[in-house]
């Protein structure tokens, strides 16, 4: 996000590689991870007390999965019915979602855009709605919510949680739906007893116009998975905040502590580099809502006019996203090696071309960027 090569960055990776590289996590701790914590803490919701360092985006959301698992069996000790909780292990999402690549985050993701049907008679079987239809800036409609209530009320005895992104979808469509739908979800998920997983592992860290994109609706998670730009995209890290309440549940509970323990967590060059990251994006001179406020408007202004070509079905702006739908799937391969000809990198997919530049990109580098993306949908055939 803040470009190659940069300097704050590289020094933070260097000079703590010229300490300690990694230790195991397990039972003892170190500088770097704990004030990342430090740093993190007051930039999260509220509610976020906990941090569960991991390896990546995909893991994460596994990890997410299995807190909200060993969550209810805790639960599940004190209540007079005992057992009763042990039942709620299963999931629901929304369609359209992208959560990663292994086993329970590919489950989780869209049946149709993602893996299902390589993999899907191997894969834990989860709820699916359909995804809300209300646009992010468009009028609510009421009966986005339905099919979501519906599942809840019939399947609450066996769910977990409800797992989502938060206000943008990214990988799984590219799409921006209405923040009321997060606030309905909310509601729901306290009303009958499941906890609520955000995956802001894209949308954190000022992508979408907010520092983290729950801030468009203002209600806040059991448990948020972070990742991508956490380390400003320099090397693999995530992290999993949960509640004091989910938190406390675990350890409190037998076997009195959260069974994952992976061997490279909270690796101190990926912490001390995200550290370093986390820092000089909210510093003041960054400014990174005037950047990003900046790229929004520029994106608005260069991608619009192609609402109007017959290849077009849709342009879509929300931070420093820029979508444009094709009207027909895309030639991916054709594509690319025409976009390379004009000197940019795009990877489209399925009907999406879509753009998320660096923060620091400069107004000419990103005209010719957009300038590039409709000159090549325009010679798409019809
Ligand atoms: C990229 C992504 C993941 C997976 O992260 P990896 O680091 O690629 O494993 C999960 N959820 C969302 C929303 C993502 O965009």
């Amino acid at each position: 996000m803040h470009g190659y090569n940069h300097p704050v960055l590289n020094r933070a990776a260097t000079e703590q590689l010229g300490k300690m590289s990694h230790v195991m996590f397990g039972g003892l701790t170190h500088d770097p991870a704990i004030e990342l914590g430090q740093l993190l803490l007051p930039l999260v919701p509220p509610s976020m007390q906990k941090i569960f360092y991991a390896d990546s985006g995909s893991v994460a959301v596994e990890v997410a999965l299995k807190m909200a698992v060993q969550y209810w069996v805790a639960k599940s000790q004190e209540s007079p019915d005992k057992g009763s909780l042990k039942q709620k292990s299963n999931f629901v999402t929304i369609r359209s979602g992208y959560h990663g690549d292994t086993w329970n985050a590919m489950s989780v993701c869209d049946p149709v855009t993602g893996m299902h049907s390589l993999f899907g008679p191997a894969l834990p079987v989860r709820y699916f709605v359909p995804q809300p239809c209300s646009h992010f800036d468009g009028e609510w409609m009421p009966e986005d919510i339905l099919p979501l209530k519906e599942t809840i009320e019939q399947h609450a005895d066996e769910l977990a949680a409800l797992i989502l992104e938060p206000v943008v979808q990214g990988a799984g469509g590219m799409w921006f739906y209405h923040p009321q739908y997060l606030r309905e979800a909310a509601a729901l998920c306290r009303e009958h007893g499941l906890l609520l997983i955000f995956d802001e592992i894209a949308t954190g860290f000022g992508r979408t116009g907010r520092l983290f994109a729950w801030e468009h609706a203002g209600v806040e998670s059991d448990i948020m998975c972070i990742g991508k730009a956490l380390t400003g995209g320099y090397m693999t890290l995530s992290a999993v905040l949960a509640t004091n309440e989910v938190a406390d549940a675990i350890s409190n509970h037998a076997p009195g502590a959260f069974m994952h323990g992976p061997t490279f967590m909270g690796n101190p060059l990926a912490c001390a580099v995200a550290y370093a990251s986390v820092r000089l994006l909210t510093s003041v001179e960054y400014d990174w809502q005037g950047k990003v406020s900046r790229i929004e408007a520029q994106l608005k202004r260069e991608l619009e006019p192609a609402r109007s070509l017959p290849q077009v079905a849709d342009v879509r702006v929300l931070g420093a996203i820029g979508v444009i739908e094709t009207s027909e799937p895309v030639d991916m391969a054709w594509m690319q090696r025409r976009f390379v000809e004009e000197g940019i990198w795009v990877r489209p997919f399925g009907k999406l071309v879509y753009l998320m530049p660096p923060f620091i990109i400069e107004t000419e580098q990103l005209t010719k960027l957009t300038k590039g993306v409709i000159k090549i949908i325009k010679e798409i055939k019809r």
